[in-house]
């Protein structure tokens, strides 16, 4: 009754539209619906319902497998939006539970939940970590244990590589990466980000993980650029 009652007394908006939002849900029914879910049968190494000419992007990466749930457009991008520009922390368990969702049995089986690492500047300007908090939402509906500071962008930012090919450079989006501590067995790592664009800041991180002895990384992301 008294969640009934503050919800009459501050009526829940949407955080995508600003319409109503029932029981103080963080989308209202609309904009739940306008959602744009992935479909079934999506490649399970790059989380794309189809393949372009090139084939695969995430062939040559570094992680082995990748889910997300929605395509980043339309309202999810705005979900995003939401999360990281206007503290829309209401829409992260709501992410957290549709990504435990659309989640094949046994793919986080022995995995540590690692979040990708904020870029410090954007971290101190904006305050949002949306990959953290969804790390932290996902460790806790799956009982995955949460390592939460385990990566880190080296001196913050963008390296330039000298001598690496344009393919190399586009893989790494010359994003250096350092894993802080040692990673104990089973080392295999779900790596947690909002959303999955070229996979390059992904990569970065799977390679670090790699070189520390992470066996397997699978790349869990809630939306997935087409
Ligand atoms: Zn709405
Ligand atoms: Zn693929």
């Amino acid at each position: 009754m008294p969640s009934r009652l503050l919800s009459f007394v501050v009526p829940a908006t949407c955080w995508v539209c600003g319409g109503p939002a029932p029981d103080a849900a963080p989308l209202c029914a609309g904009c739940r619906r306008a959602l744009p879910w992935l479909p079934a049968g999506c490649c399970p190494r790059c989380a794309l319902p189809a393949h372009g000419r090139g084939g695969c992007p995430a062939e040559r990466l570094a992680f082995d497998a990748a889910v997300s749930v929605v395509a980043y457009e339309g309202a999810a991008s705005s979900v995003v939006r939401a999360v990281k520009d206007r503290g829309g922390l209401a829409l992260v368990p709501m992410m957290g539970a549709q990504l435990v969702a659309a989640l094949p049995a046994d793919l986080l089986r022995g995995a540590r939940v690692v979040p990708v690492p904020p870029h410090p500047l954007r971290g101190r300007l904006r305050g949002f970590d949306a990959a953290g908090l969804l790390a932290a939402e996902l460790a806790t509906r799956t009982g995955r244990p949460l390592d939460a500071d385990l990566l880190r962008r080296r001196g913050g930012w963008w390296r330039r590589q000298r001598g690496a090919t344009r393919a190399e450079r586009l893989a790494t989006g010359r994003l250096v990466v350092e894993v802080r501590r040692p990673i104990p067995p089973p080392a295999v790592a779900a790596l947690v980000d909002d959303v999955h664009t070229t996979g390059a800041t992904l990569h970065a991180c799977a390679l670090a993980l790699r070189a520390a002895g992470c066996e397997r990384v699978v790349a869990v992301t809630w939306a997935r650029a087409l």
